[in-house]
């Protein structure tokens, strides 16, 4: 505002000193008693002609007024505002009183479009940089991922067949599922070799059990939740029956969809009404890609297996870092020796009573089930057991009291546990517990001692079977 008033002002005075007021203007130069030189300008009143009162305060402020309006419009100048001393007066008088405050307002426009376009540009710089950080974070985490294995291991050598191989064409699939062709073998083909003398002439178990109780019946599968995506139309989910720290307890459900190229997602909930109603309470992101429906929880730790690898991960839920990662010796992996469904299920990780387990199988073994028992810290492995049943022959496997169970098919309503073999004794033979595939495409089955139930991914449906333990004796498992 006090450039338009001093414009004002300016045009005031510039008006008489072009008319009459010419010849009242009177500037005179002269030195005072101290010898310094005084400039007194003297200007004739347009309205008076003569001085009236005795006060001159009123006229003293109006020219106090006057002289800093002249001032801050000098400064105006000097600055250039107007192009320059030598277009200033004119421009003024040219413009008169009405130009400037348009100039004013397109200032203030142009300072408020700055304004923004400073907020905006500040805006997307922030952005930049937030990118730019993940960004690093990921580079950084690529750089520290294990390079694709290439090399031999153990005397194997899936790894360096050739492209065309059949087994890694079709893992280059977008799913895990390899092939799903029922596969019902009758017991009496499962008994071990050598391992006659332990069955009837039915074919049923007669060796004797060793340790805690031995498995009588299983129930009737219960649903607690149905996956409502095609990524969950398999998949893994477990409670811990051994939970460690405060974070998790023994009733968190944890879950994870395994359908798709890239594995990672593993979803917490509260408990098994958070499962069946809700959302997870949390979701992790798994360092590593997983393969197979065999993880396991054991201990405050996800175990599971990396893809397309024999590597064993442990994952620490409570700090969500990888506590350890293994190679499991000369097992095979990503389709040489799955479940009958396929899946690239061939390591399959379980807990129970006595610890921590891998079902698999070896080219020495040719196919066969291996059991090793592996330390839970460092996943390295404690004893290995050899069986005599082909793991392609079975639908899936648990551990339950140191002895593995296998389930006949994973189709049918109505199949059976076939199969057991006992770590305590290395002996194993044929078994026929009633066991149901409800909804006919059952992809995980796991044993849980705290709670005494199997968990079971069939088809979508989560759910459970109530178990029957009891002593050992002549003709059961
Ligand atoms: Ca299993």
């Amino acid at each position: 505002m006090w450039l338009q008033v001093s414009l004002l002002c300016l045009s005031c005075l510039s008006l008489p000193s072009q008319s009459q007021a010419q010849d009242r203007a009177v500037l005179r130069r002269s030195n005072d008693h101290g010898g310094r030189c005084h400039y007194t300008f003297t200007v004739a009143s347009p309205e008076e002609s003569s001085c009236s009162g005795s006060s001159m305060k009123p006229e003293m402020d109006g020219v106090l007024s006057r002289l800093t309006l002249l001032e801050a419009l000098v400064s105006r100048l000097i600055a250039g505002v107007d192009g320059g001393a030598g277009s200033a007066g004119s421009g003024v008088r040219a413009n008169g009183e009405e130009g400037f405050p348009e100039d004013y307002s397109q200032v203030t426009r142009e300072k408020n479009q700055l304004q923004q376009d400073k907020e905006r540009l500040n805006g997307q710089v922030q952005e930049l940089q937030r990118r730019l950080a993940e960004l690093s974070q990921e580079a950084e985490s690529l750089r520290q991922k294990p390079c694709q294995q290439t090399h031999t291991s153990g005397g194997t050598q899936y790894e360096n067949r050739p492209a065309s191989d059949p087994a890694y064409d079709l893992g280059k699939g977008a799913y895990q599922e390899m092939k799903a062709e029922l596969t019902e073998v009758a017991a009496s083909r499962l008994i071990p070799e050598g391992n006659h003398n332990f069955t009837d002439k039915f074919g049923v178990l007669l060796m004797p059990i060793t340790g805690c109780e031995a498995l009588q019946s299983v129930g009737d599968p219960v649903l607690h939740r149905k996956a409502d995506s095609i990524t969950g139309k398999y998949g893994v989910w477990l409670q811990d029956p051994e939970p460690q720290g405060l974070l998790y307890t023994n009733e968190t459900v944890w879950r994870i969809d395994t359908v798709g190229k890239d594995v990672r997602q593993l979803f917490a909930y509260e408990d098994m009404d958070q499962l069946s109603q809700g959302f997870p309470m949390k979701v992790m992101v798994l360092p590593e890609p997983m393969e197979s429906t065999g993880a396991t929880m054991f201990r405050g730790s996800l175990y599971y297996q990396r893809k397309r690898s024999r590597t064993l991960i442990r994952y620490d839920l409570t700090s969500e870092s990888l506590a350890s990662r293994v190679e499991l010796p000369h097992a095979g992996f990503h389709g040489q020796h799955p479940y009958s469904w396929g899946g690239y299920t061939d390591i399959d990780l379980a807990a129970d009573e006595q610890g921590l387990w891998a079902i698999y199988s070896t080219s020495k073994a040719k196919g066969a089930i291996v059991i090793s028992q592996l330390d839970p810290e460092s996943l390295v492995v404690k004893r290995s057991w050899e069986t005599n049943i082909r793991k392609n022959t079975v639908a899936n496997a648990f551990m339950m009291c140191g002895r593995l169970y296998t389930v006949a098919s994973y189709t049918a309503p109505n199949t059976t546990i076939n199969y057991v073999f006992d770590t305590a004794t290395g002996m194993g033979g044929a078994v026929a517990v009633p066991f149901k595939n409800k909804y006919r495409y059952n992809s995980m089955v796991d044993y849980n001692h705290a709670q005494r139930k199997l968990y079971a991914w069939d088809n979508f449906h989560m759910v459970t079977y109530d178990v029957r333990l009891g002593r050992a004796s002549q003709g059961s498992i």
